[in-house]
């Protein structure tokens, strides 16, 4: 069961929290403009966070019954919030779209996240690899913080409110367990999430709403995901479950990263994974193939390997001379013989080659419904620089939803926030000119 419950956060409208101090409710100030924040994950719940900060009366719609699943289940294995590289390698991460984000990052960068969850009462700490993370290493003590600051602020949450796109006079339509309900209001933020873990609530069934105003959107498809192998059935039963602990990977000249993997009776899984999920994904849909090269001794050098496998007791068995001499596990060993197929050569030469970068084939990468995030959705070329779909005035779009991608290391929810702050700024900006005669 998702935390969310536990934690007895607010399942229909938030209200102001008895023991928050009183503020003013902006949902029923009248005269205050009414923004739509469509999506109640991080991106939404940045955005209505800043909006309603800016004086605006701020409803947030949600088709599932809580809030944030997905970032709840982000937490689960640690919620990496961001990370602390220098501002110029952070933004290479988003590849070649990073010109496109940096505005939003750069106004909303990894400080202001770290500054942000503080607020919360969520101080972070740096891990040796660099990535931030909450001290409780969890999601829900933010956003449980998070709502109850939201609820004192007077942001109105309506959960079971699945958006079904506009009504022929323009209204947003919602699907709700009353029927359905027609809704008008002066701007609305669309962050309804990308496409994997469907069942956490983002599933891309909004696509056809945005594609039906001419909007350009890139097919989804599974980024940070599991790549699929084809392991013999001794290596699979004996192995599924094992990590291959530091260990580099590349695929189609991207890499060599560095990391941790784990054997899964499917194939492998894990951060050095993920980190090359773009270039097999696409080596895949290009070729028809792709080949992962596994380095199962990153420290050592090939000839250093052949030294060492070369001065072993005759006697020891193959398998114990790599453990002893180059210090390989048995899984990793067993992944070599994967590697050779038949039997591992014994020339020390060509074993060492063979430990350095042994040739593992990929079949399939793994689907939507278990990669960590997606890739595709609404393109830049459809929005402004304020985040504003250029063809439905007083529409934005922020999160996932949008065709970005990056690595696992909290660049995700580091993308989510500032283009929801930026998309909330974006909104401001329209009302005030549009209140201008
Ligand atoms: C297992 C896992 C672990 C992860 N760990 C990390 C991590 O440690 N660090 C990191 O940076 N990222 C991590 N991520 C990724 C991160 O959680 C996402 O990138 C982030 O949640 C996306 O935020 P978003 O607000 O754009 O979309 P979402 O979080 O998907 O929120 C979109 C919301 O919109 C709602 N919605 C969708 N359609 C409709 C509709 N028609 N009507 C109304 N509401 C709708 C959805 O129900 C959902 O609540 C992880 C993801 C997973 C699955």
């Amino acid at each position: 069961m998702l935390p969310i419950r536990a934690a007895g956060l607010y399942t229909h409208a938030m209200t102001p929290s008895p023991e928050q101090p009183s503020a003013q409710n902006l949902s029923s100030r009248p005269g205050a403009t009414h923004v739509a924040v469509i999506g109640a994950g991080p991106a939404g719940l940045m955005a209505a966070d800043r909006l309603v900060a800016q004086g605006h009366r701020v409803s947030v719609f949600e088709k599932m019954p809580s809030p944030a699943r997905k970032f709840l289940m982000a937490g689960r294995g640690g919620l990496n919030l961001t990370h602390s590289e220098p501002l110029e390698h952070f933004l290479s991460r988003y590849g070649q779209i990073a010109p496109v984000l940096e505005g939003a990052i750069r106004a909303f960068p990894p400080e202001a996240t770290r500054a942000f969850a503080a607020e919360l009462g969520e101080s972070t700490f740096i891990g040796s690899s660099g990535r931030v993370f909450p001290d409780s290493f969890k999601a829900s003590p933010m956003l449980r913080a998070w709502l109850r600051r939201l609820g004192t602020l007077g942001v109105e949450l309506r959960t079971r409110h699945d958006w079904r796109g506009w009504s022929p006079s323009g209204a947003l339509m919602f699907d709700t367990p009353e029927g359905r309900k027609e809704i008008t209001a002066d701007a609305t933020l669309l962050a309804l999430g990308g496409a994997s873990w469907p069942r956490l609530g983002g599933d891309g069934g909004w696509t056809g709403h945005l594609a039906s105003r001419g909007i350009a959107l890139a097919p989804f498809a599974p980024a940070n995901m599991g790549i699929e192998i084809d392991w013999s059935a001794p290596f699979r039963e004996r192995f599924a479950g094992e990590p291959l602990k530091r260990i580099a990977l590349s695929c189609a000249g991207a890499g060599p990263v560095r990391g941790e993997a784990m054997v899964t009776a499917r194939g492998l899984e894990g951060g050095a994974v993920y980190a090359l999920s773009r270039a097999v994904r696409d080596r895949l849909a290009a070729e028809g193939e792709a080949q992962l090269r596994l380095d199962l001794r990153p420290d050592f050098d090939q000839a250093l390997i052949a030294r060492r496998l070369a001065t072993g007791p005759l006697k020891q068995s193959l398998s114990n001379r790599l453990r002893k001499a180059v210090g390989l596990s048995p899984v990793a060993v067993g992944l070599l013989r994967e590697a050779a197929g038949v039997a591992l050569p014994t020339d020390p030469a060509a074993l060492a080659r063979l430990i350095k970068a042994a040739p593992i084939k990929v079949r399939a990468v793994a689907g939507l419904e278990r990669a960590i995030s997606s890739a595709g959705g609404i393109g830049f070329d459809a929005l402004d620089d304020h985040f504003m779909l250029r063809a439905i005035p007083g529409t934005f779009a922020c999160g996932e939803m949008l065709d970005w991608e990056a690595p696992t290391g909290g660049y995700l929810l580091q993308a989510c926030f500032a283009t929801g702050r930026a998309a909330a700024e974006g909104i401001s900006a329209f009302l005030a000119a549009r209140a201008t005669p």
